[in-house]
């Protein structure tokens, strides 16, 4: 059982429709706003950031605005982390279907997410440059925080009951064995740098190459083991609201979680996200780029989050876990303080097997003939290469996403077996 296999297994993610079931018994559902702030210091010039809050879930509809707060910090060049930066978005949303309810919406986003990296990866690999970048991409409607990230760049929620939770993996071969073991398993070679006299110095590292991640967009001289299949986490804030802290890894070799959020509390986003770079810079000094971006989820009858009680918070958690089962009594202010705090997992998934994280529900139109990728989405008819690889004995459309060509030569790739170079060798 994977590390996040039993995470899941101890919290049982709550169903979208039970939350907003609760959510209207309660009463009436209120979109929250949403403010943030931005700041950095750039050292190498490679952390970029996306910040767009007028998106639309239904085109011409207000009333489906979301926001999405990206962090993109690029490495042996800037060409993977600019492309992500215009690209990743609309990857990721064209992968949705049209005219879905909400929740529905919401609940096909994880895949989405995995889809849309995944293009974005490939289509930047066809421009044949070589730099890379992390990505972590936070999506915000109402509520629901839906996070997908590779690379070490983070991104934490501070809630008003003063939990501060990690939102992201990282993935980093010094930190993360379970990477360290698929990395090899899939022909790549970690080891630390070596220096004269056969020292070894530095964090764990991927050769050839020499990245010291093992996920990221990009970075296709280093091998296709390096893959970009997101980490995905989807949570609903309650109704009090909370914070959001996105920024690259200047900030996290400075910062524990805790630290950055605390140094900021009470401030609002534009002056949060500046201290948080000015302590990280304090304890540390300008050693990388140092990105952060601040977003606050706000109730819409408040002007700025409201503090975090500092010190009763034990205790009025515990009291208010009992306001909570006894939800057919509560009324508007017991309402409020029985989700203080309280976070609900939606979903987490961070396998880095393609076809697991596809899902098999992939509607398949074979009453017209035409196929269409999982993941690039282009349409292909029966008869081209992209059917002959997935239509011999072991293809059955219930059980496997279909792939194109192009596609399922990537996936292959990814997960270590090279089919061509294979039957070369033959
Ligand atoms: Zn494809």
């Amino acid at each position: 059982m994977s590390r996040i296999e039993l995470s899941r297994a101890k919290s049982a993610p709550v169903p979208l429709g039970t939350l907003i079931g609760r959510e209207l018994r309660n009463g009436k559902v209120e979109k929250p706003f949403v403010k943030y702030g931005q700041s950095g210091l750039a050292k190498k010039g490679e952390d970029y950031f996306l910040i767009k809050t007028d998106c639309l879930r239904v085109p011409g509809d207000a009333s489906t605005a979301f926001s999405v707060f990206a962090v993109f910090d690029g490495h042996n060049g800037i060409s993977a982390a600019i492309f992500a930066k215009e690209n990743l978005l609309s990857n990721v949303l064209s992968a949705i279907p049209q005219d879905i309810s909400r929740d529905a919406w919401l609940q096909a986003l994880p895949r989405a997410l995995v889809v849309g990296f995944v293009k974005t990866d490939i289509e930047f690999q066809q421009k044949g440059e070589t730099s890379g970048t992390t990505a972590t991409f936070v999506l915000v409607d109402g509520w629901t925080v839906t996070v997908a990230s590779v690379g070490d760049s983070r991104c934490i929620s501070d809630t008003q009951g003063g939990v501060v939770s990690l939102l992201t993996v990282d993935h980093r071969l010094e930190e993360n064995a379970e990477e360290r073991e698929r990395v090899t398993a899939s022909g790549g070679e970690v080891g630390r740098l070596n220096v004269f006299g056969g020292n070894e110095v530095g964090p764990l590292r991927c050769w050839p190459g020499g990245l010291c991640l093992s996920r990221s967009i990009g970075d296709t001289d280093v091998g296709e083991f390096i893959v970009p299949i997101p980490h995905v986490k989807q949570v609903k804030l309650s109704n009090v609201g909370g914070r959001l802290i996105i920024a690259s890894d200047g900030i996290w070799d400075a910062l524990s979680s805790d630290m950055a959020a605390k140094s900021c509390r009470g401030l609002p986003a534009e002056l949060a996200a500046k201290l948080v770079v000015k302590e990280a810079l304090r304890s540390r000094g300008l050693k990388d780029d140092t990105t952060c971006l601040v977003v606050d989820i706000i109730p819409s009858d408040l002007p700025v989050l409201p503090p975090i009680p500092r010190k009763k918070h034990n205790m009025l958690t515990s009291l208010l876990f009992f306001g909570k089962k006894s939800e057919n009594s509560v009324n508007k202010a017991t309402n409020k303080l029985s989700a203080v705090g309280v976070v609900e997992e939606l979903f987490e998934e961070g396998s880095a097997m393609l076809t697991e994280r596809l899902g098999k529900d992939f509607p398949l139109n074979k009453n017209s003939g035409i196929f269409r990728c999982a993941v690039c989405q282009v349409d292909q008819p029966p008869g081209d290469d992209g059917l002959s690889v997935n239509s011999g004995p072991f293809f059955s459309p219930a059980s496997s996403p279909f792939l194109c060509t192009n596609c399922q030569k990537k996936k292959d790739a990814m997960e270590g077996k090279r089919p061509s170079r294979a039957s070369i060798t033959a």
